[in-house]
């Protein structure tokens, strides 16, 4: 079995929004018993989370931003930005807590510890913009952590894979204009979900054009549409893009179960999902994965789908 690591804190459920938020604790709490009964603690690298230095989280937002965000946690303000955003006296904490558990896991992939980690981290961050918290994120884990990879380690391309329900508007925005950073995102149709972004003609700008691309998918589909489109447009693309490191925005929201949106996998699609990026990533001599937990708000079908997801990643 290769080493997979996890990256796993009770920090992570004290950002807590309060009643009726589909972003609460309640989703981690959801997942330890489940990953508990598969031996997955047991059976993981486990990967320590830290406080991450706001100087990683400045190559991605604007100090006006953080400190705006700070600031507003301090004074006990209930929100930033958008009510969207709640705060809670440890949500800004928190965030940074989400942001040192990913860079802590890509320190142990690039370490050797590791091939793969996942990081059971909230709150999530793909939503997040350089200036603005928005849809339940605060911090953009992964693009920190793409930033933090190329500046701490070196690496030049990188691939980021984003299977949330919605569309990655921050981690795209901030990386459409960067050629080394192909960002793929397949998600629910703009035209019928938050946050609206993601169309096909979105192909990145300048520098970048290329660099990125979207697969909005219609409501009502299934796992075949979008084992078509993974074998015919994302694992093709990525290859030809030949990362040396994948970052995966996993969200487990595109499942049939989910309240938030309306697109019909099954739990094995994630499973699915995570084996053809395993083994293209073991096929181009990379096989280097962080992956980061966005959303997922059937607790039920968030603990299946991320305990499938982890047995992918465990790939013998
Ligand atoms: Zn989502």
């Amino acid at each position: 079995m290769t080493q997979t690591g996890l990256v796993w804190s009770e920090h992570y459920l004290e950002h807590d929004p309060g009643p009726h938020y589909p972003e609460r604790p309640d989703r981690l709490s959801a997942i330890k018993p489940r990953l508990e009964r598969a031996g997955i603690f047991a059976s993981t690298t486990p990967v320590e989370a830290t406080i991450a230095d706001l100087a990683l989280i400045e190559r991605v937002h604007s100090p006006a931003y953080i400190e705006r965000f700070r600031t507003r946690c301090e004074r006990g303000l209930p929100y930033v930005d958008t009510v969207e955003c709640p705060l809670c006296p440890a949500t800004f904490e928190t965030a940074r807590r989400a942001v040192g558990g990913v860079i802590a896991a890509c320190d142990a992939v690039m370490a050797g510890r590791c091939e793969s980690v996942f990081c059971a981290v909230r709150p999530p961050g793909h939503h997040a913009e350089v200036d603005k918290a928005y849809g339940f994120c605060y911090f953009n884990n992964i693009a920190i952590a793409a930033e933090y990879l190329r500046h701490e380690h070196g690496l030049r391309r990188m691939a980021i894979l984003d299977w949330d329900v919605h569309h990655g508007n921050g981690t795209q925005h901030h990386f459409e204009a960067d050629p080394d950073i192909f960002f793929v995102s397949i998600h629910q149709h703009p035209r019928t979900l938050f946050p609206g972004t993601g169309f096909e003609d979105e192909r990145g700008i300048d520098a970048g054009l290329n660099a990125t691309l979207n697969c909005p998918m219609m409501p009502g589909c299934i796992d075949e549409h979008y084992h078509h489109v993974f074998e015919e447009q994302i694992l093709p693309r990525i290859a030809e893009f030949r990362p040396e490191f994948l970052l995966i925005s996993a969200g487990f929201d595109a499942h049939v179960d989910d309240p938030l949106a309306h697109i019909d996998l099954s739990t094995d699609a994630f499973e699915w999902m995570t084996v053809q990026s395993v083994r293209l990533m073991r096929e181009l001599g990379h096989p280097r994965i962080v992956s980061v937990l966005e959303g997922g708000y059937n607790l039920d079908a968030l603990a299946d789908c991320v305990l499938a997801h982890l047995q992918g990643l465990r790939l013998p």
